[in-house]
């Protein structure tokens, strides 16, 4: 009998003995709804992005994609431009505002909106532009901008992917007029699940703290103390969104890791990059790594080879994933339109595993058989 491999998961959590202790010592305080320790991870998010920004957590990064649109002011009759390839978060934080996703194309180069593309779809209806980081590239983020500015866009970031990625020379948020993260349980740091919005513009995070707890103005104030509001009112829609300190004891010692996650991604990303970009058939995102820290790492190759080398690895117990499939392709969101790039994109991505726990033994053994099986 051979031994079983063990599985090379395509993305998963790593965590250690320090966030069990934390979550043990919140277990044991017994306040365990949203209190000080969402309080202090909110402003230890703060500090790492800089730029002063308000940073409000709740419990997912659709969640926070929710209320960022919603705090944007959008409603039915709004049209929100988006890349269709992105995670289906992305379609149904905006359809649950009442406004409708208008899919875009991404530039073959970097998967990011393809502005050229964004400028043709836009309609009098257009409110927001959201760009995705995609494998945590940003593309040409100063060009979403310049467009935002010419047709009085909002611009709501889903940096899902980007969470300690630099831009401009600051972290991704702290330039931003709003950026969104998650800190699901495979992101570059997790809180279990969780996510968080990142802005400065004030309004926006005022009305962001108050919708995920139900819309009751100014409670987020009051929960940090281990308060409630009983006399109190509500103006605008809000959820349950908030996070408990269950996560954020979580994220306060995975934001304390974050310089050891990232560099253990970006030196595998940097492998990749140096074994795969002379392969022929295969072709890479153009990214530069150390800025950027990679949340996932798909790379692309033509005619059916593909299939074939997601077979292979799976042979020997190595996942890969496809992310992702284009939302324009969805029942929900179909329309008549037509996105060349992406649906090309589609045949040909496979994303194989990054995450702080692939071994160079097992890196090496992922880039032979990519070599072996796209010849
Ligand atoms: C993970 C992710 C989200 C949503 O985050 P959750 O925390 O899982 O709700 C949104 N957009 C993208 C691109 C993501 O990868």
């Amino acid at each position: 009998m051979g031994t079983i491999k063990e599985i090379v998961r395509v993305s998963k959590s790593v965590i250690g003995q320090k966030e069990i202790e934390a979550v043990a010592d919140v277990l044991q305080r017994g306040y365990l709804g949203m209190g000080q320790d969402v309080h202090l991870f909110e402003q230890e998010l703060s500090d790492f992005i800089g730029n002063n920004r308000s940073v409000v957590c709740v419990n997912t990064g659709t969640a926070a994609l929710q209320v960022a649109l919603q705090a944007c002011g959008i409603g039915p009759r709004d049209e929100v431009l988006v890349p269709s390839l992105t995670y289906i978060a992305t379609f149904q934080a905006i359809s649950a505002t009442g406004a409708t996703p208008v899919a875009c194309d991404v530039s073959i180069e970097t998967c990011t909106i393809d502005i050229e593309d964004a400028l043709r779809r836009i309609t009098p209806r257009a409110r927001i532009i959201l760009p995705v980081h995609y494998a945590s590239g940003m593309g040409d983020l100063e060009q979403v901008y310049d467009l935002a500015r010419e047709h009085d866009l909002r611009v709501v970031e889903d940096a899902a992917h980007a969470f300690g990625c630099v831009w401009q020379g600051e972290r991704v948020g702290a330039l931003s007029d709003v950026a969104v993260f998650s800190f699901d349980g495979i992101k570059n740091i997790t809180s279990g699940e969780g996510g968080a919005v990142v802005t400065g513009n004030n309004d926006t995070a005022g009305h962001i703290q108050d919708a995920r707890l139900l819309g009751v103005q100014k409670d987020s104030q009051k929960r940090y103390f281990g308060q409630r509001s009983w006399e109190f009112d509500v103006v605008h829609q809000g959820w349950r969104f908030h996070m408990s300190n269950i996560m954020a004891a979580i994220g306060r010692i995975q934001l304390k890791r974050f310089e050891e996650f990232a560099s253990a991604r970006v030196q595998l990303a940097k492998e990749y990059q140096k074994e795969l970009k002379e392969v022929s058939g295969v072709r890479l995102l153009e990214i530069e790594y150390g800025d950027i820290v990679p949340h996932i790492f798909p790379i692309f190759i033509e005619n059916e080879k593909r299939d074939v080398v997601r077979d292979a690895l799976l042979v020997e117990n190595i996942e890969s994933g496809i992310h992702y499939k284009p939302n324009h392709l969805l029942s929900l969101y179909k329309t008549d339109c037509h996105l060349p790039v992406t649906e090309k994109l589609y045949q040909e991505m496979l994303t194989i595993p990054l995450h702080p726990e692939v071994s160079i033994a097992q890196q090496a053994k992922i880039i032979e058989i990519i070599k072996k099986k796209v010849q």
